[in-house]
């Protein structure tokens, strides 16, 4: 989840250590055994047109001040937005995975994300929300950091359903998994971190690891922790942010492009309802986000459902429904990269 400004930091210490016990258990390992890089159906989903409604209308400012506070809400108040730490600010970010080198560039390049080489020469970050290993190490995750127009902890632990799955292991998963189909379409896709740091990184240094990974866009993975009678996914874009180190400016435009086709096509992908309990036909946008307010590429976060909400979390616990969720993102980024000269935002 990315805690919202107006959902009270209660209960963090406790929910700390409950994730604690949890991610003491297997780290990561469930998904990887329906883990494979074909791509089933991508036309299909890419295709269907949403079932609901049109764009919503959303302020073009975070709206801190309308959210109701979510009562049940277990992440910690601040949110996916990371910071860094002294020591962790060198971190490198995890190789980017090459492109397979049989495809062939295609010279006029469709917008259907089955084909091979439609993304060659293109490069996308994935950023899968907080850390499997976040939950033992709070002190450097609790750290402030700037972005921009406040302080916010570098990371959190992120929620996790009632049965202990975690958001960290649901977004690395479903991160893995949108890589494989990226890459299998011609993309360099490079992860914030895959399993391969003990902690974070913080929210800042996922915002700029896009810029440091010559990203054309960018997408930052959660499960949200949002009240238990809630359901469905949303998106956040990014509200505009000129203040302090923060400059955004450049990206809310295609950020909200690339936003409606996340909407879109991850609705199409899995069938996942929009949020009935926050935002407003499956958007929100928000100016609190580090990884939103110090990003300089495109970029959008994904609640991918609630957690806390039994129905979501069976299906979020569901291998092959994290690959339609994967598949769903893919399909989203693929949109947005082969179509922004035609579809320009206004
Ligand atoms: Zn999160």
């Amino acid at each position: 989840m990315t805690g919202t400004a107006p959902r009270p930091p209660r209960r963090s210490a406790l929910l700390r250590a409950t994730t604690a016990a949890a991610v003491a258990v297997p780290l990561c390992t469930a998904g990887w055994f329906g883990w494979r890089a074909l791509d089933h159906s991508g036309p299909a989903g890419a295709t269907a047109a949403p079932a609901a409604s049109a764009p919503a209308a959303s302020s073009p400012t975070a709206d801190p001040a309308s959210a109701p506070p979510a009562p049940t809400a277990t992440d910690q108040p601040g949110t996916a937005d990371p910071g860094a730490p002294a020591d962790g600010t060198a971190a490198p970010l995890t190789p980017p995975v090459a492109p397979p080198p049989s495809t062939t560039p295609a010279a006029e390049a469709p917008s259907a994300p089955a084909d091979a080489a439609v993304l060659t020469g293109r490069t996308v970050l994935l950023d899968p929300g907080h850390n499997p290993g976040n939950s033992a190490h709070t002190a450097e995750i609790n750290r402030q950091v700037d972005i921009g127009n406040a302080r916010k902890e570098c990371d959190t632990t992120g929620t996790e359903t009632n049965a202990g799955y975690t958001e960290a292991e649901y977004t690395l998963d479903v991160s893995r998994r949108a890589r494989a189909l990226l890459a299998a379409r011609g993309a360099t896709v490079v992860l914030v971190q895959d399993g391969d740091r003990p902690w974070g990184p913080c929210v800042d240094e996922r915002a700029r690891a896009g810029a440091d990974a010559h990203a054309d866009v960018a997408v930052s993975v959660h499960g949200d922790g949002g009240p238990a009678s809630g359901s469905g996914f949303h998106v956040i874009m990014p509200a505009r942010v000129v203040a302090g180190k923060a400059d955004n400016a450049a990206i809310v435009a295609p950020s909200r492009r690339l936003g409606l086709l996340l909407r879109d096509r991850f609705h199409a992908a899995t069938g996942e309802p929009y949020a009935d309990y926050i935002a407003k036909d499956g958007l929100d946008t928000r100016s609190d986000l580090g990884g939103l307010n110090l990003s300089t590429v495109p970029k959008v976060f994904i609640e991918c459902g609630n957690m806390r909400n039994s129905t979501d979390a069976k299906r979020m616990t569901d291998p092959q429904w994290r690959q339609q969720a994967a598949r769903g993102i893919a399909d989203a980024l693929t949109a947005f990269l082969t179509t922004q000269e035609k579809t320009e935002e206004r």
